[in-house]
C-alpha cells in the first residue's frame, strides 16, 4: 500500500468535489479571488484520517482526534478574508494549529506564519502534512498560545482557532500598528467572533458573528 497521501484526490476528494465547495464559499459571500484559488488547490483530505477523507470537501467541521476538530472551510475562509487586506501579509500568528489546514491556507497568502499548538501530537501531525505540501514559510511552537509568541512579533494578523473567555492582553500587544486580531470569545454556550484592529495604541472592535469553537485552554499536552 502506498503510505503517501494522494494530493490530487480521487472520487469524493476529486477536483470536481472541491469545485463544489468553492462554489458554496462564493455563495456564502467569500469574494477574495486569491483566497478562493488557494482553497481550490489546497487538498483538505490529507489533513483527515482516511476514514473521514471522503467528507473533506463538505463545508463542515470534522473530528481530528484529541477532542479537537478541523475548522469548517467557510470559517477558515471568513477569518482569512477578514485579515487579508489589499497587500500580502508579512507576518501572521496562528493560535491552535490543529491538523494544519488553516495554517496551509494562510501560509500560501503570507510571507511567514508562526503557529502555536498546545497538543504535541497534533502539532507533529500538522508539521508532516505541511512539509508534504512544500510549505516552508512556517515556524511551529508547542506551547500555550494564549501568551502569543512575543519574540516573533509584532504580527500583521493573529488568527485564533480556539475561544478564550476574554481577549488575551498579550495578543493585543503583539499586533503591529494596523494589524488585526480575529478571535472567538466566550464560553461553550455562547461565543462571538471578533475582529480587533490596532491603530497606534487604539483598538477598534467589530463583531463578525456568533460562532462555536473549541475552548482555548491553558497549559500544554505532551502525548
Ligand atoms: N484550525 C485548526 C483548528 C483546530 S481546533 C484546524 O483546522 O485543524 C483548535 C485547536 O486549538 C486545537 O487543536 C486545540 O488543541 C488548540 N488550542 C486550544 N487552546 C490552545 C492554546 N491555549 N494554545 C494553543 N493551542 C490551543
Amino acid at each position: 500500500m502506498n503510505s503517501k497521501p494522494n494530493l490530487d484526490g480521487i472520487g469524493m476528494t476529486s477536483r470536481r468535489t472541491r469545485e463544489r465547495l468553492i462554489g458554496r464559499l462564493m455563495e456564502r459571500g467569500i469574494k477574495n479571488m486569491e483566497l478562493l484559488e488557494v482553497m481550490r488547490t489546497t487538498p483538505r483530505h490529507i489533513f483527515l484520517e482516511e476514514a473521514l477523507a471522503h467528507r473533506a470537501y463538505e463545508d463542515v467541521a470534522l473530528p481530528i482526534g484529541h477532542g479537537q476538530t478541523i475548522s469548517q472551510p467557510w470559517m477558515v475562509a471568513r477569518m482569512t478574508e477578514e485579515v487579508l487586506g489589499l497587500k500580502r501579509l508579512d507576518r501572521v500568528l496562528e493560535i491552535g494549529t490543529g491538523c494544519g489546514y488553516q495554517t496551509a491556507i494562510i501560509a500560501a497568502l503570507s510571507k511567514s506564519v508562526f503557529t502555536v499548538e498546545r497538543i504535541k501530537p497534533l502539532l507533529s501531525g500538522a508539521k508532516t502534512k505541511l512539509k508534504l505540501l512544500g510549505l516552508r514559510n512556517i515556524q511551529y511552537k508547542h506551547d500555550d498560545g494564549t501568551l502569543g509568541w512575543a519574540e516573533k512579533g509584532p504580527f500583521d494578523a493573529i488568527l485564533a482557532a480556539a475561544a478564550p473567555q476574554q481577549v488575551p492582553q498579550e495578543l493585543l500587544e503583539q499586533l503591529s500598528d494596523g494589524g488585526k486580531l480575529v478571535i472567538p470569545i466566550g464560553d461553550e454556550s455562547e461565543q462571538r467572533l471578533l475582529s480587533i484592529s490596532r491603530r497606534g495604541d487604539e483598538y477598534e472592535q467589530q463583531l463578525l458573528q456568533r460562532v462555536k469553537f473549541v475552548p482555548m485552554l491553558r497549559g500544554q499536552v505532551k502525548h
